[in-house]
């Protein structure tokens, strides 16, 4: 790994970083805001479409916290170069069962991670320095995934070094936590409900986290602070209190308004 030098590292991470974050809140704008925005209207949690200046912004500052990630994963390189991680690169020095448990293990320390940063950035004290930026979306939208203040950024970076330090973890499963951290992050900020009315009469609720819940953390920054599980929430009593009543308002909008267009078009 030492042929390659810091700069090439550095600029390698991020072009893999900015087109992931292209490929993925690129696919999502295409399709809840390009394609099906009005099929979908009616599954759209905040019922108005986000200004072009906002989608900008959110732009702007996720390609600012691109760089920020690729600086903290060429630290952890660093680290993985001098011996201080569990990072390992042959896949047998460690059972297949593991590969994939390490991915699970990190997908729930991250939530863990998420959950009490967060919480943490929204004390009086720290929100106007680090977490302001990222609540300047009050209806977010996929490309809002990364727009953070330099000092989020490394706070939400932190996993990278955490998880290797603490977990023997191969980078090929690393990659597909970030896939997993990616594609979750997009969904959470997509502005539209895609999950089914049913979960929050389901035990599910306790444990798959949904877009309106993120949608109701940028709109009041009340409560609301899990990342891909609501457990946490749950636990620690911070769901907000009107959240499955939302959920419900959200989901059932859209059944109601899909049972109006199929009766005008049988009665047409
Ligand atoms: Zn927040
Ligand atoms: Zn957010």
């Amino acid at each position: 790994m030492n042929q390659f030098s810091d700069l090439t590292l550095f600029t390698s991470i991020s072009v893999v970083t900015a087109i992931r974050y292209l490929i993925f809140a690129g696919i999502a704008w295409l399709l809840g805001y390009v394609i099906f925005r009005d099929k979908w209207l009616h599954r759209k949690i905040v019922q108005k479409l986000p200004a072009s200046k906002d989608v900008r912004r959110e732009m702007a500052h996720s390609f600012r916290t691109i760089f920020i990630f690729a600086g903290v994963g060429l630290a952890t390189i660093w680290a993985v170069r001098r011996g201080w991680t569990q990072l390992y690169h042959d896949i047998h020095a460690y059972p297949m069962w593991w590969f994939w448990l390490s991915i699970v293990i990190t997908i729930f320390l991250h939530d863990t991670w998420f959950y009490w940063s967060h919480r943490l950035l929204h004390h009086r004290r720290l929100f106007r320095l680090f977490h302001r930026t990222h609540h300047l979306s009050t209806n977010p939208t996929p490309w809002a995934a990364f727009a953070f203040s330099p000092g989020e950024a490394v706070v939400q970076a932190a996993i990278f070094p955490l998880a290797v330090l603490l977990l023997p973890i191969h980078p090929f499963a690393f990659g597909l936590f970030l896939m997993w951290q990616m594609f979750f992050n997009v969904i959470g900020h997509t502005g539209y409900e895609y999950n089914s009315s049913r979960l929050m009469r389901s035990p599910l609720r306790y444990f798959i986290n949904t877009p309106t819940n993120h949608a109701m953390h940028h709109e009041s920054m009340q409560g609301n602070f899990g990342l891909y599980f609501n457990f946490w929430d749950r636990l620690m009593r911070t769901n907000h209190r009107d959240y499955e009543a939302r959920f419900t308002e959200v989901t059932t909008r859209a059944r109601a308004a899909a049972e109006e267009s199929e009766t005008t078009q049988i009665k047409s």
